[in-house]
């Protein structure tokens, strides 16, 4: 039997699946990266072959483990999925590449995380399709060579600078996601409220997409709280005043920036005179980890220049100041 608590996480998580598109037809947004994937992936079917390893790199929330999946049903491909840290040893990912049907794939996310001694086993895989191991131990110990079945090769990585060059150099196919257009987004957000079966007004979706951060999962995440608050405090339709009301309920900016951005910028500006300030510092005052600022906070403020990167640290920019002042001013 399951508690209710865990029929609201399955429910969340099917919910999740019903959300990732299925095709690359339904896939929206990444125009580019689309149009040579579907190139490759109709000439390695016609040659009836693997296709050639791909690399998605990119901040989280993208879509690339939804990418990956497509990927994997345009190809009617069998998919197995791992991620860098759950590869410990040679052995994981052996018994991960033995069990994959001729013309698989494997999809590894987080691949920048994946220890060494594994990563270097994945160069001969991915090269020849063989991997040689140890059998054994002291005396006993022999190298075994096991060929393995052609396959694909899906990595996943926010970093793709911290991916070592013989890694990196083995993926044919390199695809650098990119954040989405407002006007795309806002198609995932409609698309999205009809297989949650909500009632949007094109304007409320816009509203949404307008505040997400370029991403996707950001997207999905505050239509459902947009959505309760519909429910609660309306009649259900999400128009642009309600999905207004309640973004601003969930502190998030016109900008799309959260508590977390306003924490940061206002930490660079009131605290460190708006810099430049060091990375361990940030973290340090904001309570958030290095690597959450670097991989989920830091890019869109760079991209959106509100903040500058500099050899000594980063500084707020003149956009940071004046939109702190007029949130400021809008919150009051
Ligand atoms: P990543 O692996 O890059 O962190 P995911 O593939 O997990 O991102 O995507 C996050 C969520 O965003 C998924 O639930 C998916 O439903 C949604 N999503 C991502 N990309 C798209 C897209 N192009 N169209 C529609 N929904 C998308």
């Amino acid at each position: 039997h399951l508690t209710s608590e865990q029929l609201m996480d399955t429910t969340e998580h099917s919910l999740e699946h019903t959300l990732r598109p299925q095709r690359l037809e339904q896939y929206l947004g990444q125009e580019k990266i689309k149009q040579e994937l579907s190139i490759y992936i109709k000439a390695a079917k016609n040659r009836e072959e693997a296709l050639d390893h791909v690399l998605l790199y990119g901040p989280p929330g993208l879509g690339k483990t939804t990418m990956a999946m497509v990927i994997a049903n345009e190809m009617e491909a069998d998919i197995r999925t791992t991620s860098g840290p759950a590869i410990e040893k040679p052995g994981d990912l052996v018994a991960l590449l033995n069990d994959l049907e001729p013309g698989g794939i494997l999809f590894i996310d987080e691949i920048h995380r994946m220890p060494r001694i594994a990563e270097e086993m994945l160069y001969s895989a991915m090269e020849d399709f063989f991997v040689d191991i140890i059998i054994g131990q002291g005396d006993t110990a022999h190298p075994v060579h096991f060929p393995l079945p052609p396959f694909t090769l899906i990595g996943a990585t926010t970093r793709a600078g911290t991916l070592s060059a013989p890694l990196r150099d083995r993926f044919g196919i390199l695809a650098h996601m990119e954040y989405y257009k407002k006007e795309e987004l806002e198609r995932i957000v409609l698309r999205s409220a009809s297989v949650l079966q909500t009632q949007i007004r094109q304007e409320g979706a816009y509203e949404i997409a307008k505040r997400s951060r370029g991403t996707p999962r950001i997207a999905n995440r505050l239509l459902k709280r947009v959505r309760d608050y519909a429910e609660v405090k309306g009649e259900g339709l999400v128009d642009q005043e309600i999905a207004s009301s309640a973004l601003d309920l969930l502190r998030v900016d016109h900008e799309g920036l959260d508590s977390v951005d306003h924490k940061l910028l206002n930490t660079m500006i009131m605290l460190y005179n708006g810099g430049p300030v060091g990375l361990n510092t940030l973290s340090a005052n904001i309570g958030e980890e290095m690597d959450t600022i670097e991989d989920m906070v830091e890019p869109f403020l760079l991209k959106e220049g509100f903040i500058q990167r500099t050899s000594r640290g980063r500084i707020a920019t003149q956009k940071a100041y004046e939109h702190l002042k007029l949130t400021h001013l809008t919150d009051n």
